[in-house]
């Protein structure tokens, strides 16, 4: 007999950990309580357009959890890395100035790298290039309280001026870690930096795929799921997890109806978790008293299609009052060719109060300063997404909140961008903490 599994909840993390274990033989049902799968990546309110995603997708080379699934999926070689796209800074008054990726072995790539980064003024680079150096060495060694203070903190101790902190290193905390450096933990943001700028070349190297995550991801992902014979239920909404003394026993959905299986995975967003739970388990347990301490972003993206020749891709950070990055890349979805241009901003709330002809207004005055080759811009169709909670915030403290994926009932997994996955909340990390929870079942089978 085959060992069953309910995984709760089908976004990234619930898809993962339903494929990853369909492959390895389980019965799989996956329950989903809107009309379609995708969770956040398709947006939260507002009807998803298979073309589109909520956000525009930028893989970078060290998300090997992703590429490992779109492998699995067969549309990994959608997937290309070309050598010239770079992050590029667009500073007030100045044209837009690139992060070089020399050819060279890590950890040169990374010195010259940012040696060679007009972005950053030059006291600020040699301050910067120094202080890596001297903890390369170990002298003095990397602040072990770094989870405990904010990114703006830090990165002021370490000599960066407020110029430099403004226009270089807030838009890379708000597209790395998805806030601003006032708000996240200076440890996320380093971990983050390193991850993408100082390890091998190989990882910081920028994919901005011009197939939609729906294609490259979600209908793939649901025809695999239906192949290997597993069950979805969409529009099935699960109301209560129920528990005895040491294990889960079922899951009531609101119909009434009540599932049970072998295993579990709770794949829901952090807020969506607490609601499921019976009080007693809730004060009984910090693992699962600190996730409702959480907290989340929100963000803010415009997406504009332009009538203008496609352009290579380019990956902004921007300086400006609105934005904090924008993707522009050929738009090959629909019959004209033309130019898709994604500006994105996280961590700002009132933003998502401006109407959109002013969001519309700012995103064009934004294009035209950043990119000037599509200089007075002319939007032939906008979309235009808010979500409350978008991501989970980076918060000092927040690290030893997140959740490991195996709960303390030995049935209960818990999968989702917000658990412990070391990542901030983002795609690689939701389908990494799928992986890790398919993984952590297989484990105890043996
Ligand atoms: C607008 C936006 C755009 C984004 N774009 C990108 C991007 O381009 N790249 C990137 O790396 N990250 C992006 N992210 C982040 C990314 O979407 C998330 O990290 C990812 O979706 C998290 O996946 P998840 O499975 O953990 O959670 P979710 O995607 O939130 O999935 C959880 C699922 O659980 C379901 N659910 C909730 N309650 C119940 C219930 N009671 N019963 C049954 N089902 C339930 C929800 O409907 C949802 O489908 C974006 C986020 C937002 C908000």
């Amino acid at each position: 007999m085959k060992r069953t599994v309910l995984v709760i909840g089908g976004g990234p993390a619930g898809l993962t950990a339903a494929l990853r274990l369909s492959a390895k033989g389980y019965a799989v049902t996956l329950l989903e309580r809107r009309g379609e799968l995708g969770g956040r990546l398709i947006g939260s309110g507002a009807e998803s357009t298979e073309h589109l995603d909520a956000l525009p997708p930028v893989l970078f080379g060290h998300h090997t959890a992703t590429l490992s699934l779109l492998d699995m999926l067969g549309t990994a070689r959608h997937v290309q890395f070309p050598h010239r796209l770079h992050v590029e800074f667009a500073l007030p008054d100045r044209p837009a100035t690139r992060l070089p990726r020399p050819w060279a072995p890590a950890p040169i790539h990374s010195l010259l790298s940012l040696l060679t980064c007009r972005a950053l003024p030059f006291r600020d680079r040699w301050r910067f290039l120094t202080w890596l150096e001297r903890t390369w060495e170990g002298d003095p060694p990397l602040p072990s309280d770094l989870e405990s203070r904010t990114a703006e903190e830090w990165l002021a101790e370490i000599g960066q001026s407020a110029a430099a902190r403004a226009q270089v290193w807030n838009p890379l905390g708000h597209f790395l870690v998805g806030d601003e450096l006032t708000v996240i933990s200076a440890a996320m943001l380093m971990a983050m930096l390193a991850r993408c700028f100082l390890s091998a070349r190989r990882d910081s190297r920028i994919a901005i795929p011009s197939r939609s995550l729906h294609e490259l991801l979600l209908d793939p992902a649901r025809d695999a799921l239906t192949r290997a014979g597993a069950i979805i239920r969409l529009e099935t909404v699960s109301e209560q997890i129920r528990f005895d003394a040491h294990r889960i026993t079922g899951v009531q959905l609101r119909t009434g109806e009540a599932i049970s299986a072998d295993w579990y995975v709770a794949a829901l967003p952090h807020r969506s978790l607490g609601p499921l739970l019976p009080e007693r388990v809730l004060t009984r347990f910090s693992y699962f008293q600190h996730v409702t301490k959480l907290a989340d972003s929100p963000a803010l993206a415009v997406h504009l299609w332009l009538e203008h020749p496609p352009p290579t891709p380019r990956l902004m950070l921007l300086a400006g009052e609105t934005f904090h990055w924008l993707i522009c890349r050929a738009d090959q979805q629909t019959e004209r060719p033309g130019t898709l241009v994604s500006l994105v901003a996280t961590g700002r709330p009132e933003l998502l109060e401006r109407p959109d002809l002013e969001l519309l207004d700012a995103a064009l005055a934004e294009v035209g300063r950043a990119v000037p080759t599509l200089s007075a811009p002319k939007a032939q169709i906008h979309r235009i997404m808010r979500e409350p909670h978008a991501f989970l915030t980076a918060l000092p403290g927040t690290s030893a909140r997140r959740p490991l994926q195996q709960s303390p009932f030995p049935n209960l997994f818990l999968a989702g961008d917000w658990t412990d996955t070391g990542l901030p909340a983002t795609l690689e990390s939701a389908i990494l903490s799928g992986d890790l929870c398919a993984k952590a079942i297989a484990a105890r089978e043996k």
